[in-house]
């Protein structure tokens, strides 16, 4: 990490997961926890411990997306509402972002430094949980990177078809509460955004129907959830921006459009029932 730059990477969603769990980082980790998550937790729960986690990872809705549609990341925000500013991984490509935000491992560790889809060898967050006797379930786009790069793990995987099948599996999951960290993946924003430019129509529908889903989660996490110490987490894995000569939107550079995000947290306490007498 470079000492200048005050922003953590994404990198550090793996400590930060584990530090609020109780579970030891995976072996590769090198990033630190995100203290203004863990400071929130030590409010919120008075020394507990949290029991479930659910990740929300769509792919591009990063800082350039935020500066020019402050709304959507508003209802982003109102369900989880603690923003930390983070940088993603250089080169800022889904897979190299991704095997790092799981690892807490930069890319020389980890070895994926171009778009390219490879079952990761280093230990990840997901193994870490495994051993804690964490039950983790993956729910991600078919052939996305992250249905292929962290497969043979111990985990639960659920390829769908596409971001609304990722949802309802999600949505299933977390009423189920049979899973202590649950992610879920989105693909559409970055889809579309390629071929019409970041700020298109199209692509803002994308973005919004991401958002509309992660609301749908957050409510689903606090009412399935309630009587366990939760935490929820909006975590994209790059930004975007707008490539002149195609007219289309771009990523992979180390300029600030790409580079620059949020992460939005909440961590809650179990809602008190009354005991029975
Ligand atoms: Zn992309």
């Amino acid at each position: 990490m470079n000492p200048a730059d005050p922003r953590p990477t994404i990198a550090s969603v793996t400590p930060t997961l584990c530090g609020l769990c109780g579970v030891p980082v995976p072996f590769d980790c090198s990033a630190p926890p995100l203290a203004p998550v863990l400071d929130c937790a030590r409010d919120a729960l008075g020394g507990q411990t949290v029991r479930r986690c659910l990740v929300f990872a769509p792919d591009a809705l990063g800082n350039q997306l935020r500066a020019a549609r402050p709304d959507l990341f508003e209802r982003v925000a109102a369900v989880a509402p603690l923003a930390v500013p983070l940088r993603s991984i250089d080169p800022p490509w889904t897979p190299v972002c991704f095997a790092s935000m799981f690892t807490g491992a930069g890319p020389e560790r980890h070895g994926i430094r171009k778009y390219e889809k490879p079952v990761l060898s280093i230990d990840t967050v997901f193994d870490a949980f495994a051993r804690a006797g964490r039950r983790v379930a993956i729910v991600a786009v078919q052939d996305s990177s992250i249905d292929r790069i962290f497969r043979g793990r111990a985990l639960d995987y659920f390829s769908e078809k596409y971001d609304p099948w990722v949802t309802e599996k999600a949505l299933s999951l977390v009423a189920a509460d049979r899973h202590d960290l649950i992610v879920a993946y989105h693909q559409e924003y970055d889809d579309v955004m390629h071929a019409t430019g970041p700020l298109a129509p199209r692509a803002l529908r994308g973005a919004r129907n991401s958002i509309e889903a992660f609301t749908d989660l957050a409510a689903a996490f606090d009412s399935a959830w309630a009587r366990h110490p939760r935490a929820l987490v909006f975590a994209p894995d790059h930004g975007a921006h707008l490539d002149s000569s195609t007219g289309g939107g771009a990523h992979g550079t180390a300029a600030a459009a790409d580079m620059d995000l949020e992460h939005f947290w909440a961590v809650r306490p179990p809602v008190r029932t009354p005991s029975p007498s």
